[in-house]
């Protein structure tokens, strides 16, 4: 099926700022002609945060990044009032490999994607803690923590404001992060060598098990959440849907209200006080044109809180 995906090509530049909500929605957009369409993009969409990649999720492959790109970036970025910029990392990079050739692969590459993230003057840098295959969960935690430090020693990120954040996962078999406390750990020792926060993915919570659907257990997941990682350190949150069954383990992201998590966990979710300085970021499927549009749109449907005037500063 081909059609055309592009909302610089759909709709024209709105003649008012879209809307603004009580809570920072974005969605991850595309860089296709140059990194800083990605800012028109998010603008064109109606958001106020948004993610993008600044290599080829799945090769070894930077796009091209000059300064001139980047200072287009910021110049559109103050603008439009788009913060965070969140940056996710590509998905290849296995910071607990055990192979060493590959494992040394993905400390350079993520040492590169660092390198990016500060040239755009990113926020946030966010990155999946990998697999664990053929050594115990607790060596593949431990060798998380090595990486990651080696991979920023010397970069300064805490000066220039980037916040590596670790997104739990869909919790498949050896892979890292598939529960809160896993996460939490990560963030306990990666503390000591760099600025770290969590993401926290809604579709990967409820694929690996945690109930978000329903109100008592949207509350419990929420307090396990804020007992193991601390609500307050998870700056950005993934808004997905999920196509696939609570505890499957299966990673299929469907458009917000239209899957198994459906619209009222997203609207207890944005409406908590407790996330009212964490930016809500879609990275939902494109499988009809306008699908990204209609996705920021429904999430920023359920925020009931009228806008503060003031741009929202990020909480650290
Ligand atoms: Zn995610
Ligand atoms: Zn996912």
């Amino acid at each position: 099926m081909k059609f055309e995906k592009d909302i610089l090509k759909l709709i024209p530049p709105p003649k008012q700022p879209p809307a603004r909500t009580a809570r920072r929605i974005g969605i991850h957009t595309s860089t296709a002609g140059g990194v800083e369409n990605a800012a028109e993009r998010a603008y064109r969409l109606g958001c106020s945060a948004f993610q993008i990649f600044s290599s080829s999720p799945r090769q070894w492959a930077p796009y091209d990044l000059s300064a001139s790109q980047c200072e287009t970036m910021n110049t559109l970025r103050q603008k439009y009032d788009l913060k965070p910029l969140v940056i996710h990392a590509n998905y290849l990079i296995n910071p607990s490999a055990i192979n060493p050739a590959f494992l040394q692969k993905s400390i350079a590459a993520f040492r590169a994607e660092l390198e990016r993230a500060l040239a755009l003057c990113a926020d946030y840098l966010v990155l999946h803690p990998g697999s664990f295959r053929g050594m115990t969960r607790e060596e593949g935690l431990a060798r998380v923590v090595e990486s990651l430090s080696a991979a920023a020693d010397g970069l300064n990120l805490n000066q220039r404001g980037l916040t590596i954040l670790i997104e739990n996962t869909a919790g498949a078999e050896f892979s890292l992060g598939g529960s809160f406390e896993q996460v939490g750990v990560l963030l306990h020792f990666l503390r000591e060598s760099v600025p770290v926060a969590a993401c926290i993915d809604t579709c990967h919570t409820h694929v690996s098990g945690y109930d978000i659907t329903t109100k008592d257990g949207f509350r419990e997941t929420l307090q396990r959440l804020d007992d193991a990682v601390g609500l307050a350190n998870v700056p950005v949150w993934h808004c997905n849907d999920a196509k696939a069954a609570r505890g499957s383990k299966l990673d299929r992201h469907e458009h917000i209200g239209k899957g198994n998590i459906g619209l009222e966990p997203f609207r207890w979710l944005l409406n908590d006080p407790r996330t009212r300085n964490a930016a809500f970021i879609a990275e939902t499927p494109i499988d009809e044109p306008l699908d990204d549009l209609r996705n920021v749109d429904a999430l920023k449907s359920v925020v009931s809180q009228e806008p503060t005037r003031s741009p929202r500063k990020k909480s650290s």
